[in-house]
């Protein structure tokens, strides 16, 4: 072997070494979240309201931002930021959800970690203050990967999980969402039969259901983690559960693929199992990630359903696509720089 050869051979050696050992020092971390999509529209947003938006939203990337940088899971990372979102009564999830057509709060929620499809969630539940902590007690603390109401909440108080008194999740905003929902409602056909399969917007008010609360993050170590929380839809009816706390449809994660979370209309995307299917378009098709996020959105729209996601792959590539006027969305990288969106 001449000398010319030997050098390029170590130096190449150097860089792949180096690359390997950048990888495992984690040099790239990144969150990314969504408060919801929906009719938001710029001119019917005052600027106070607009500033306190932004500002939940900021101080939900620096949480997560400070654990990832501090070298936590992106696990801790999802949770911890969900926490600040379900703690704001702006948001559809945990203080400030949607009222159900009985004119109760049910929550639900999901957790999945990327590096070994462990998953864990709550559907129907009224007493837990933060359910993205109860999913993840499920992942983490029994063998099932959904509880849904009673049990779930007495699954939750034996975790040691903070319970409160369902007056906690009322906001005034909320319960005359309800009202006009109702009122609304009771105009409209309930189902077109006839529309093969297709259900007519409005069928459920599709302007009541934005606020959705998720979270993307992938760690130092490389590890992806995704989790949803929602009070799902005003006005939903009996036992009604949303896409949220369904694994693959509003919520997914794996390594290899992407981490997803998604917020619309759910029953769109549980029959388009979303989530699942933006990472079988990625493993199986080769797809980017932003390129499998449109095409599993595009599914919904041209169903009649509407909404947005947001996915952040292995390699920190984000996007975060919706069909509706706006979404609340941000995301942080690893140079900290935080970006706050609301409208397209
Ligand atoms: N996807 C949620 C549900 O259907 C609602 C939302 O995202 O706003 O329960």
């Amino acid at each position: 072997m001449n000398k010319h050869i030997k050098v390029t051979m170590a130096l190449l050696f150097c860089m792949v070494a180096m690359n390997s050992f950048a990888q495992k020092q984690g040099q790239k971390y990144v969150m990314v979240i969504h408060g919801g999509a929906g009719t938001i529209l710029k001119k019917n947003m005052s600027p106070e309201k607009e500033k306190a938006y932004t500002a939940v939203l900021t101080q939900a990337l620096q949480t997560g931002y400070d654990a990832l940088k501090a070298g936590k899971s992106s696990l801790d990372a999802v949770e911890a930021t969900i926490h600040i979102m379900e703690d704001s009564p702006l948001f559809n999830a945990g203080k400030g959800s949607v009222f159900t057509h009985d004119g109760k709060n049910e929550m639900d929620a999901a957790i999945m970690d990327g590096s070994n499809q462990m998953a864990g969630a709550v559907a129907g539940v009224s007493i837990i203050k933060n359910p993205i902590s109860a999913a993840r007690a499920v992942m983490e603390k029994s063998e099932h990967v959904m509880m849904v109401g009673r049990g779930a909440e007495t699954f939750a108080r034996q975790s040691g999980m903070q319970l409160v008194n369902p007056k906690y999740f009322y906001t005034k905003e909320r319960w005359n969402g309800l009202q006009q929902a109702m009122k609304e409602d009771s105009m409209k056909a309930v189902l077109d039969h006839h529309s093969k399969g297709v259900m007519k917007l409005g069928t459920l008010n599709h302007d009541y259901k934005f606020g959705t609360v998720g979270a993307v993050a992938l760690d130092q170590a490389g590890n992806l983690a995704a989790g949803t929380s929602t009070g799902g839809m005003t006005n939903k009816k009996f036992g009604r559960v949303g896409d949220a706390p369904i694994i693959g449809a509003g919520t997914y994660a794996n390594n290899s693929t992407a981490g997803i979370s998604c917020t619309g209309w759910g029953e769109f995307y549980i029959r388009n199992v979303v989530a699942y299917d933006i990472s079988a378009m990625m493993e199986y098709k080769k797809m980017s990630v932003a390129a499998a996020a449109k095409a599993a959105l595009d599914k919904v729209g041209k169903m009649g359903g509407d909404g947005g996601l947001i996915a952040l792959d292995k390699n920190g590539n984000v996007t975060m696509p919706f069909n509706t006027e706006g979404m609340y969305r941000g995301t942080v990288t690893e140079d900290g720089k935080i970006e706050v969106l609301i409208y397209k």
